[in-house]
C-alpha cells in the first residue's frame, strides 16, 4: 500500500495520532525511530503506512518516517510552528518581563515567530499595556491586549492565528484555556477522551496536543517548570536578544557578553534607552541563572 503523508497531532499512551485530511490515523512508530528520544514530536509531518482498516472510523498505520522540520522547540517538544503565542495577563498573576522575555527567547532560539497575547485587559493597571508595547513592538513583537471573558480584542487575535500551527505558552492562571475557548469555541481542550475510547484509563500527557482551528492548529502547552533554561548556554542568550546583534560593533570584545567589558555597544545602547533597561535586566538574569545551572550540573 502506497504511504500516506500526514501531521502528527500528539502522542498519547504510546500512540501518535495523525491526520492526514479529514482522517486521524492511529500510529505506532517502526521500532528504530523509538531509540531516539526526539525522533518524533507534536507538529511533525511524517510518511505513514496505512493498516488493514478494523472498523468504520478506526484507521490505524505505521510511521515510517520523519520529514525535514522547519524548526524545533525542545521544550515541550514541539516541530513545524508557524507561532508561539506568549500568554501573560495583565494582572492576577503580574505580567512578569523576564518571565516574557525567556519564552520569547526559547521561540527565538528555534526561530520561531512569537506574539505577546495579555489577557485580563478589564484588571490591567494603568500604563502597563502602553509599556509592553513600547518595549516589544519596535522589535518587531506583536502585543495584542485582550479580554477572554468580555470578548474585547480577541477578533483581531483571532485573525492573526487563521490558517497557522499555533502553540500557546505561558504560566498558569493567566487564562489560556479560556483565551483558545474565546477564539473559537469548538476547539476542545479537554482530555481524557481518548483514554476513555482505548480503556486504558486516565494518563497525563507531557505532549502539547495540536488541535484543529480556523484551517490551522492549535496546542496548548503543558506547563514549562522552572526548567526554562535548562541546557542553554551564554552565548545562545546573547542570540536569543534580537536587538543586540545591531550594538555589537560597538563592543571591543569578540565575543563580548555585554557584562563586564570596558568598552560596549550594548551596554552603551542601554544607557542611551535605545535597548529596553527591562530586555538588560532579563539578560542579566538569565545569565545568572545559566550560571547557576551549569554549577548544579558540575555538582552532579
Ligand atoms: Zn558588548
Amino acid at each position: 500500500m502506497s504511504e500516506l503523508q500526514g501531521l502528527v497531532l500528539k502522542n498519547y499512551n504510546g500512540y501518535y495520532y495523525v491526520q492526514v485530511g479529514e482522517v486521524t490515523y492511529t500510529c505506532k512508530v517502526k521500532g528504530k525511530m523509538k531509540q531516539n528520544r526526539f525522533s518524533l514530536a507534536t507538529g511533525d509531518q511524517v510518511l505513514l503506512e496505512p493498516g488493514e482498516q478494523k472498523g468504520a472510523c478506526a484507521y490505524e498505520g505505521m510511521i515510517k518516517k520523519v520529514l525535514p522540520r522547519k524548526n524545533f522547540l525542545p521544550r515541550p517538544i514541539m516541530a513545524n510552528l508557524d507561532l508561539f503565542v506568549v500568554t501573560f495577563a495583565c494582572a492576577t498573576p503580574d505580567f512578569s518581563f523576564l518571565l516574557a522575555d525567556k519564552l520569547l527567547a526559547l521561540a527565538e532560539l528555534a526561530q520561531i515567530p512569537s506574539i505577546l497575547v495579555l489577557n485580563k485587559l478589564d484588571q490591567a493597571p494603568a500604563g502597563l499595556v502602553d509599556e509592553v508595547r513600547a518595549v516589544y513592538e519596535p522589535l518587531g513583537y506583536k502585543v495584542f491586549a485582550i479580554s477572554a471573558q468580555s470578548g474585547t480584542g480577541v477578533a483581531a487575535l483571532r485573525e492573526h492565528l487563521k490558517g497557522k500551527i499555533c502553540a500557546f505558552g505561558g504560566p498558569s492562571g493567566v487564562g489560556k484555556s479560556s483565551t483558545i475557548n474565546a477564539i473559537d469555541s469548538k476547539v476542545d481542550l479537554r482530555t481524557g477522551e481518548v483514554s476513555e475510547k482505548i480503556g486504558r484509563g486516565k494518563h497525563t500527557t507531557r505532549f502539547a496536543q495540536l488541535l484543529p482551528f480556523d484551517e490551522g492548529y492549535i496546542a496548548d502547552t503543558p506547563g514549562f517548570g522552572n526548567l526554562l533554561l535548562e541546557g542553554m548556554e551564554q552565548e545562545q542568550a546573547v542570540a536569543a536578544f534580537r536587538e543586540f546583534a545591531q550594538y555589537e560593533g560597538g563592543c571591543r570584545f569578540c565575543p563580548c557578553s555585554h557584562t563586564h567589558e570596558p568598552v560596549c555597544g550594548v551596554k552603551e545602547a542601554v544607557a542611551a534607552g535605545q535597548i529596553a533597561a527591562s530586555r538588560y535586566e532579563s539578560y542579566l538574569a538569565m545569565l545568572e541563572e545559566i550560571r547557576l545551572l551549569k554549577e548544579k550540573e558540575g555538582r552532579k
